[in-house]
């Protein structure tokens, strides 16, 4: 894996993002903000996933009225995403969100941004630049790939926010395109000192947006780039950041939470070994101490498996061993496998 870029840091309320600090997961409420008590409730769910910063849309003036109540309800830092109407970023930064992303593919002309610009920089609140394959300003140069012209509306905002001598700033990219995406974060990377959220935007239903996703964070992960991450889902929240805590994992770049280690099963496995596995799997997203539990469906491969993981189980005809930290505990009866190795991993310290 290459060395993490180093990049400059910024807080966004309480979360470093950049020089160094772990890679914050993010995501963003799928609420009517408008609604301050479904948004509040959505973000305590979400924090209690992992979710480090949450991102409301900002429509109406309505919706930044609802920001106060929502910041106060909540532990976690508030981003307001704002789009088409400048006033609305100034009406977030009075009701005390500690971030804000503006597309100035949409924001307007430079003034509006300056406005904003002051204004946050008066409270010391970060401002993301968001640039979207889908919505580059209109002056962008058609000669130019995706990927630079998204370079460069985000270059043109960046060095107008230093024009003012405005530096909280965080730069992101997002096409639903995969190596456009990673072409334009690997650009930008090598041209600005400021850190990076990265994620595949639009990616679609869980199963396949998951994938997209994972390739394109994790690629990018691997390459040293980026410092904090979102999974953009047509779901619940919530799965995009335990999807975006799975890529964090994956690349031993986070810690939270178990890891699952389940076999693919296959003709030789005598139990309902996808069964059992969600059923673990369910359990285990509730906890966050970081242990490995590993659900084997044979005696083949299994015990080694389940060796390996602090819990282990390897199923058999109708009976299962039960491993912990590398050792045999016991046989179970096939019906109390799910109970015995939850037990275990209650166990666990
Ligand atoms: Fe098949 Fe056994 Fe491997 Fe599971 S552990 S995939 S049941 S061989």
């Amino acid at each position: 894996m290459t060395k993490r870029r180093v990049s400059k840091a910024i807080k966004i309320g309480g979360v470093t993002i950049g020089g160094g600090a772990p890679i914050s997961v993010q995501s963003m409420t799928k609420t009517d903000t408008r609604d301050a008590r479904a948004t509040i409730e959505q973000i305590k769910e979400l924090a209690e996933y992992g979710c480090e910063l949450i991102r409301v849309a900002v429509p109406d003036a309505e919706a930044a009225d609802a920001l106060v109540k929502i910041k106060r309800g909540i532990a976690i830092p508030l981003l307001a995403d704002i789009h088409f109407d400048y006033r609305l970023a100034l009406a977030a930064l009075e009701a005390g969100v500690d971030g804000l992303r503006l597309n100035p593919g949409n924001i307007g002309e430079a003034d509006k941004v300056k406005a904003v610009a002051l204004a946050a920089k008066k409270r010391g609140v970060p401002i993301r630049i968001g640039v979207n394959a889908g919505s580059l300003p209109r002056t962008a140069n058609r000669k130019l790939s995706v990927a630079e012209r998204m370079v460069e509306a985000a270059l043109e905002q960046v060095r107008l926010l230093e024009s003012l001598d405005f530096d909280l700033i965080k730069v992101s990219l997002k096409a639903f395109d995969v190596p456009t995406t990673i072409e334009a974060y690997r650009s930008i990377a090598e041209k600005i000192p400021y850190p990076l959220h990265i994620g595949i935007t639009e990616s679609g239903l869980p199963r396949t947006g998951v994938i997209r996703s994972a390739v394109g964070i994790g690629t990018l992960l691997y390459m040293g780039i980026g410092d904090t991450i979102r999974v953009s889902l047509t779901a619940h929240p919530r799965e995009e950041v335990i999807a975006g805590y799975e890529i964090l994992k994956s690349l031993d770049l986070r810690q939270r939470g178990p890891v699952l280690v389940s076999c693919p099963t296959c003709g030789r496995a005598e139990v309902d070994i996808v069964e059992l596995a969600q059923r673990v799997e369910t359990e285990l997203l509730k906890m966050d101490k970081p242990i490995k539990v590993a659900v084997m469906g044979c005696v083949v491969n299994g015990p080694g498996e389940a060796k390996d993981a602090d819990v282990g189980i390897a199923c058999g005809k109708g009976k299962a061993v039960l491993f912990r930290k590398g050792e045999k505990v016991r046989v179970v009866e096939e019906k109390d496998i799910f109970a015995a190795l939850m037990w275990e991993v209650g166990r666990v310290k």
